[in-house]
């Protein structure tokens, strides 16, 4: 298995589901299901869509960690965030 780092783009239009569950900054809500992001809806939706290179998928994920990790802490102790955004990757 390699683990070079890719870096993953965007994927418009590649979304399965009908209506994307996509994340509300600053909060980190789903602004579809209004559960925390990402959802199971949207954890279904990129193991899909990544299912060839998880590492893109972590990633991308990590990137996103980091950007709510900035922008909870300023709201709310944010906390067990690498639970809700990497340990469900398969
Ligand atoms: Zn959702």
């Amino acid at each position: 298995m390699t683990t070079s780092p890719k870096v993953p783009g965007p994927n418009p239009g590649g979304h399965v589901a009908d209506q994307p569950h996509l994340p509300m900054r600053p909060l980190w809500g789903c602004g579809t299901c209004r559960a925390e992001w990402p959802c199971q809806s949207a954890r279904a939706a990129l193991l899909i869509e990544y299912r060839a290179n998880l590492v893109a998928l972590r990633v991308y994920l990590s990137a996103l960690m980091a950007e709510a990790d900035a922008q909870l802490s300023q709201v709310s102790r944010a906390s067990d965030l690498y639970r809700r955004f990497l340990s469900w990757v398969g």
